[in-house]
């Protein structure tokens, strides 16, 4: 591990003047940089392995007492950068509310990581496509920008299917992202010219022709919130993977249904595990609005949903799998009981 400056920031105005240091860019992970240290659970790892690099680390969990909220006053949804992912989803009324939400941070990581990582780390977190994670490959666009990709023609049995683009294939690995896409949240963010918010959907870039910037993030800024607005208690997070814990996912759907005398008035779908940003599916929405679900709608919105996807020599099983398991996550949603 090579050496780099740890801080500790004693409140947000310090925190943002550390990371605004122009040491380096922001935007590639191999040159130096000032990052924020939330749970650490991914960033150390990165850094151990060489891949992330950065010249100082300013610690923001000082930072917990304003930034780690959970607050469902006024039927909406607020919940801090640094809240922690296991209080999250133990919350009971976050359980009843948004099981979504709720189901989608426990079927991460592991309960230990769930204690310490945060919400705003985990949206934050980078892709585990090996080529990425091994320095030893030369060829990563994202790592080592204009070298090439390493898995386009390695395996990639765990790459994306949608969103991909000739530089960059990599999966975004996060589950969380997906029901906050889904439910339309807006993230807020803390800068040095103050809070600004924005859809959560705008944060993650595809990769296009640079992979190595992977959010709309300015150099400087940090996440300090979510918000999701309304209630969706008819909501469920369906994920497949190798093994049934402490796995990422192969392919998850984050589902939300609004039914009215047995019609969908609204639907919410977003898949993840095979898509390079968390992924909304809304051509595939558009179709149960109005309509009564049964088994041939749900078929029929699961193809509309990975229409478009392009398998490469080892991840074409993704695509059935995602059909299969948004069907099956539509299923489920419309026969809870709330
Ligand atoms: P950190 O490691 O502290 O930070 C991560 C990144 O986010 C860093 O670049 C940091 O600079 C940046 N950052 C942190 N906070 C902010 C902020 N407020 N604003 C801007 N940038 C910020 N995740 C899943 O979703 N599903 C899984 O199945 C899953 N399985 C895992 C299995 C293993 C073995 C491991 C190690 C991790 C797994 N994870 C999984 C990832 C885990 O959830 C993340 O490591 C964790 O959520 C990161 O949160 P953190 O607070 O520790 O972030
Ligand atoms: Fe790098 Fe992306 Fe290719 Fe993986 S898929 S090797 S992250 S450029």
């Amino acid at each position: 591990m090579r050496p780099f400056i740890y801080q500790k920031a004693i409140d947000a105005s310090a925190a943002i003047r550390a990371l605004a240091t122009p040491v380096g860019s922001n935007n590639s992970s191999i040159e130096a940089s000032i990052q924020p240290l939330a749970g650490g659970t991914t960033l150390i790892d990165l850094m151990k392995l060489d891949v992330m690099r950065p010249a100082g680390l300013i610690d923001i969990n000082p930072l917990a007492g304003e930034w780690s909220q959970i607050n469902l006053e006024g039927g909406n949804l607020k919940l801090g950068a640094l809240a922690r992912m296991s209080d999250v989803a133990d919350h009971p009324q976050v359980q009843r509310s948004y099981p979504v939400v709720a189901e989608a941070l426990k079927l991460a990581a592991s309960p230990q990581l769930r204690n310490m990582a945060t919400l705003g780390g985990n949206v934050m977190q980078r892709t585990r496509c090996t080529y990425f994670r091994d320095v030893s490959y030369a060829n990563c666009n994202k790592r080592n920008p204009g070298s090439g990709c390493a898995a386009m023609d390695g395996f990639n049995r765990t790459h994306a299917v949608l969103g991909t683009s000739d530089a960059c294939i990599a999966t975004y690995p996060g589950d969380f992202a997906q029901a906050l896409v889904a439910l339309d949240a807006t993230v807020e963010i803390t800068g040095k010219s103050g809070v600004r918010s924005m859809p959560f959907a705008q944060l993650h870039k595809p990769p296009g022709n640079s992979p190595q910037i992977e959010t709309t993030l300015r150099p400087g800024e940090l996440i300090s919130g979510f918000a999701i607005h309304g209630r969706w208690p008819r909501s469920i997070y369906l994920k497949t993977r190798d093994r049934q814990s402490y796995e990422f996912a192969l392919a998850s759907a984050a589902v939300a249904l609004d039914i009215r005398d047995g019609t969908v008035r609204d639907a919410r779908v977003a898949l993840g595990g095979i898509a390079t940003v968390p992924w909304r599916a809304r051509e595939a929405e558009a179709l149960l609005k109005g309509r009564r679900l049964d088994d041939g709608l749900a078929q029929r919105v699961a193809e509309a949903a990975l229409a478009g996807a392009t398998a490469r020599k080892h991840n074409g099983f993704k695509i059935d799998l995602g059909k299969r398991v948004v069907a099956h996550a539509l299923q489920r949603a419309a026969m809870m009981e709330i």
